[in-house]
């Protein structure tokens, strides 16, 4: 072991795994910021279609849904133009600096208590999201060299990070918002308790005002790493003021492309999300330079993780009703309630990140490539729900066992783990230096049209006709296991397009 004030961890072997000391700040400032944006989610949908006498806005479960499936799309869209601002104008440091500022104050209006700062706060929440989150990953990338073999095993590691804060989030705002004893300990200090909600939500922002603090003693360092960085760069583009504005205004189309998609005759326009990276992937692969095929992989990537994300995110949707509806939640004789199965995603990726970390690690150069691991994410999210198939089949005969969602669970996060802290390692990689931010960003854009089409095929459950479900799961999983084959015959493709990247 060395003493360069690295986090120093040995395997029992002696293989000495020791990761850069900036990954520490980085783990605990990425920790709050998604202890503050997971506690925000958990109380949104609730406080939106709570009557205003208990302290909500009253909101239709309809309405809540549409700017529930918005806002999430917004946070991970917003990433583009945050992303490209990083590189352009701010550097990856400053955009955490400010963007964690703007989430503290988002959370801090929806503290308040009138549908104006409600609106305000979500907006100054994705803004200061859309900076903060592609250059925080940006940060953990730029503390390893390109073919640093440690890289994919320290985005494991800064994964469980995100997972520790998602999990204890929930538990947390959860309490403040509804807990009978904080309710009652409110109302014995004179304070209506129905403002409750209002206390969950200074809870985010004192999360990430926690985060803040973390980053902001260790950011001159990141910022010296990151100026000595840039000085091998190419020289500021004269043109940077245009490519601002052209990347402003096609998030807005975007955004605006998808909204329009829910209204009735505009729903082509998905189909148009899916068409189009396989379009470009193509006419990129074709142009024949180092750097058009990287971006062909890039997308290939993109594309892969926003059929992982459709899937995926339904956890909120078809599989929490299947959760709330269908099973049968009770350990011992103690019933349960259905949203404690969102918890076992977290609590898997706690419990084998630090496997796939080491297992990366141990493996270094002969770890599979970046497509192969996609492909294996991939199979497994598809495992996932043909496991739910027989589930489904089962529903016909009464409330099935929750064994079924912990297995479905168990096999999503082992897929979540083989794709997107991996996803992340591989967009620093692939990136060029002065685009790592835009990279990023087009890696969250996946985030962001897979919660979307995950609203949209989500829809599709229902919970009265056993055959029927259990086709609803059928054709997913096939869907994704064909994706999961295709990637997999396109990996020597993908692998040269990658460039000696791997
Ligand atoms: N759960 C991860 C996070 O919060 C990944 C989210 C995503 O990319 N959709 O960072």
């Amino acid at each position: 072991m060395t003493t360069d004030g690295g986090a120093v961890t040995t395997l029992s072997d002696g293989i000495d795994v020791r990761q850069p000391a900036g990954l520490r700040t980085l783990f605990f400032t990425e920790l709050w910021e998604r202890f503050s944006y997971y506690g925000m989610r958990a109380l949104l949908v609730l406080f939106m279609v709570t009557p205003p006498q208990q302290g909500g806005l009253g909101f239709s479960t309809a309405e809540a849904a549409l700017v529930y499936g918005n806002y999430t799309m917004a946070v991970y869209m917003l990433a583009i133009p945050g992303g490209f601002l990083a590189d352009r104008w701010l550097t990856a440091s400053r955009a955490v600096l400010i963007g964690g500022a703007i989430i503290a104050l988002g959370h801090f209006t929806l503290a308040l208590q009138a549908t104006a700062t409600f609106y305000l706060g979500l907006i100054l929440v994705a803004v200061g999201t859309g900076l903060f989150k592609p250059s925080i990953s940006v940060l953990v990338g730029s503390l390893y060299a390109r073919d640093d073999e440690r890289r994919d095993a320290g985005f494991s590691i800064f994964y469980m990070g995100i997972n520790i804060g998602a999990f204890l989030a929930p538990l947390v705002t959860g309490y403040l918002a509804q807990g009978a004893g904080f309710k009652a300990g409110l109302a014995s200090a004179g304070i209506d308790p129905s403002t409750s909600w209002h206390f969950g939500f200074a809870a985010a922002g004192i999360g990430m005002a926690i985060g803040l603090g973390v980053f902001f003693r260790q950011s001159q360092l990141f910022i010296n790493t990151e100026n000595a960085a840039r000085s091998d760069a190419p020289a500021d583009d004269p043109a940077a003021v245009r490519d601002t504005l052209l990347i402003v205004l096609a998030t807005a189309v975007l955004a605006a492309m998808m909204v329009m998609s829910d209204w009735p005759g505009f729903g082509w326009m998905r189909t148009v999300v899916l068409l189009v990276p396989i379009v470009a992937i193509v006419w990129f692969a074709t142009r024949g330079t180092a750097e058009a095929q990287r971006i062909a992989a890039i997308l290939v990537f993109f594309l892969a993780a926003m059929i992982f994300w459709a899937i995926f995110e339904q956890a909120g949707l078809s599989i929490a009703l299947f959760a709330n509806n269908l099973t049968h939640n009770e350990i011992a004789g103690t019933t349960f309630p259905s949203a404690w199965y969102l918890a076992l995603n977290s609590l898997f990726v706690i419990l084998l990140a630090p496997l796939f970390a080491a297992l990366w690690t141990r493996l270094g150069a002969a770890q599979p490539s970046s497509p192969v691991k996609f492909s294996l994410g991939l199979g497994f999210l598809a495992a996932s729900f043909l496991l739910m198939v027989p589930a489904a089949l089962l529903t016909a005969d009464g409330k099935v066992s929750p064994l079924w969602l912990v297995g479905l669970y168990f096999l999503q996060t082992v897929g979540e783990l083989l794709l997107s802290p991996v996803g992340l390692s591989t967009m620093t990689k692939l990136a060029p230096v002065r685009a790592t931010g835009l990279v990023l960003g087009i890696w969250f854009l996946g985030s962001a049209f897979g919660n979307k089409l995950a609203g949209v095929l989500g829809a599709g459950f229902q919970s009265t006709d056993a055959n029927a479900l259990s086709r609803f799961f059928l054709d997913q999983a096939l869907f994704v296991a064909i994706a999961a084959l295709v990637l997999l015959a396109i990996t020597p493709l993908v692998k040269k397009w990658m460039g000696g990247v791997r």
